[in-house]
């Protein structure tokens, strides 16, 4: 009978390397998917020299070849979630890519997840995110103030410092990141600060996350506030998300388009007030019948940086008001309306804006 051992004879230069104590082996890459969703790192224009372009043009398995240097970082696979401009960015998409997200870091296999997303939203979508994943795991955010087309394009390096830090497992239970710019925000500081600029994303209050140098990572502090997994919102059994509107205060506003917001479905309005959440008396009148009628009410502020404190100017208790504390309004938006898919009572509402 024929002996069933297998003699193994390895050639030469294998024998070498095996003995060599020198060479390691390659540590197997972590498994990243990048979902994409437009904006202007998938943006194209006719030049490389013209202001004038249109987002969303470049699909993911194009945005991944442009950048083969990330495939060093990890094992990459892409999906296509949408591919729009992010000023068109809407309920659909973010139900749609929330619960992908939802899928994916489910996977023990996953390791992270990167988002391609338009600059002009994306903090939206970031605290969003940072609201109803329910996963640890890296979920970082990057977008391009220039077209893939520009010269100069940002979009690759600020990809290949995402996939980096999605790849780091530093990077885990921070909440959901956005990396932008050499710079690593969290969801609930960064703010878009200059329509043009690339660098245009800034996190006053906070301060940065961490920061990233052609992939290398450095850590300064970890999440403020509530998230993902510690977030008491989900997306379980939610198919639409309550209408919540921005009504902005200026000189002689009056309270025509508080009650317009109501008027079209609104549940929920957030005034982006002037200086600590203040508006006109006329304005701060309708806000208040509005709250009367169990509309819930939330004064931001038009100012980039600072708190809206309760019971400062306005007497938020007496009026049935929240305070946005260091929410801007976009951003008291997206949590006012999870909110609302829980409660209308102001007091548990307020609550939720001290907590996340
Ligand atoms: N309008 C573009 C967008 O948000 C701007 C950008 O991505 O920089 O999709």
């Amino acid at each position: 009978m024929k002996s069933k051992r297998i003699s193994l004879v390895l050639p030469p230069i294998l024998v070498l390397l095996l003995a060599s104590p020198a060479i390691s082996q390659t540590p197997k890459l972590p498994n990243v998917v990048v979902l994409a969703t437009g904006g202007t790192i998938a943006g194209a224009a006719a030049t490389d020299v013209q202001a004038g372009y249109t987002s969303g043009q470049v699909g993911v398995d194009q945005l991944l070849a442009a950048v083969p240097q990330a495939k060093k970082l990890a094992n990459l696979r892409g999906e296509q979630i949408s591919n729009i401009g992010s000023q068109d960015m809407n309920d659909e998409v973010w139900l749609k890519l929330a619960r992908r997200i939802n899928e994916l870091t489910a996977m023990p296999d996953v390791a992270g997840v990167v988002i391609t997303h338009g600059t002009d939203t994306i903090e939206e979508t970031a605290y969003f995110l940072n609201l109803v994943v329910k996963s640890r795991k890296p979920v970082v955010l990057t977008a391009a103030m220039r077209p893939s087309t520009a010269l100069s394009a940002d979009g690759p390096l600020n990809f290949y410092n995402a996939v980096a830090v999605a790849a780091n497992k530093d990077a885990a239970g921070r909440g959901v990141l956005v990396v932008i710019n050499d710079w690593i925000h969290g969801a609930s500081s960064l703010t878009k600060t200059s329509t043009t600029a690339v660098q245009t994303f800034m996190s006053p209050l906070r301060g940065l996350i961490g920061t990233v140098a052609y992939g290398d990572a450095e850590w300064y502090r970890g999440p403020v506030g509530k998230n993902t997994v510690d977030s008491e919102f989900s997306l379980d059994g939610v198919t639409t998300l309550p209408r919540v509107d921005i009504v902005m205060a200026y000189e002689n506003v009056d309270g025509a388009l508080i009650d317009a917001a109501v008027a079209a479905g609104a549940k929920g309005v957030v005034i982006a007030g002037v200086g600590n959440g203040n508006m006109t008396k006329a304005a701060l009148d309708a806000l208040a019948a509005q709250a009367k009628k169990g509309i819930v009410c939330v004064r931001s502020s038009r100012v980039t940086t600072g708190n809206v404190g309760r019971n400062v100017e306005v007497d938020d208790d007496k009026l049935g008001l929240v305070a946005s504390l260091d929410l801007n309004p976009q951003k008291s938006r997206v949590l006012l309306r999870l909110a609302l898919t829980r409660t209308k009572d102001p007091k548990q509402i307020q609550r939720y804006f001290v907590e996340y």
